[in-house]
């Protein structure tokens, strides 16, 4: 699904969900990005509130994910954390906040991001990826090879 696609699909539609997870303080843009790298479909997304006015004051605007009755592995969360730092992920249970979590980068990832380098043994035998992840500049470096990529590399080799 590209992007033109997911937003026809998903309605902008900010309805309190009873049950499910709600990612919150996007930074705009990305929101889309988390939509595609979680696979969600209309089924799972309750609504997804792209560029909406934020009542911080440090950031205008911001984008917002409900996804009613989806919770995330600790797999999808770490794909959630390399995508938007700073944002809270709000786990909902019968109509309640059960556990809040302000994302960081996770020092390192399993399985859930590309290596660039295209002869990496992981890109040619199943092996799952390993990664340390490191922050100012945002890096990340592989186990097996030893390539390191830069922030803008890691979001575009996250798996989807
Ligand atoms: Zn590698």
């Amino acid at each position: 699904m590209n992007k033109e696609e997911a937003i026809k699909k998903l309605k902008v539609r900010v309805t309190p969900i009873g049950n499910g997870t709600a990612i919150d303080h996007i930074q705009p843009g990305v929101g889309l990005t988390i939509v595609e790298v979680l696979g969600l479909d209309v089924k799972e997304a309750a609504a997804i509130a792209l560029n909406t006015e934020s009542k911080k004051m440090k950031e205008k605007r911001k984008d917002l994910i409900l996804m009613e009755n989806r919770f995330l592995t600790e797999e999808e969360l770490n794909k959630v954390r390399l995508l938007a730092r700073g944002a809270t992920v709000n786990t909902i249970k019968n109509y309640k906040i059960e556990k809040k979590e302000r994302l960081d980068l996770p020092e390192k990832v399993e399985g859930i991001l590309q290596c660039i380098n295209p002869v990496c043994i992981t890109n040619h035998e199943n092996i799952k990826t390993k990664f340390s992840i490191k922050k100012n500049p945002v890096k990340a470096k592989c186990f097996y090879c030893e390539t390191s990529m830069d922030e803008q590399e890691i979001k575009k080799y996250i798996k989807k």
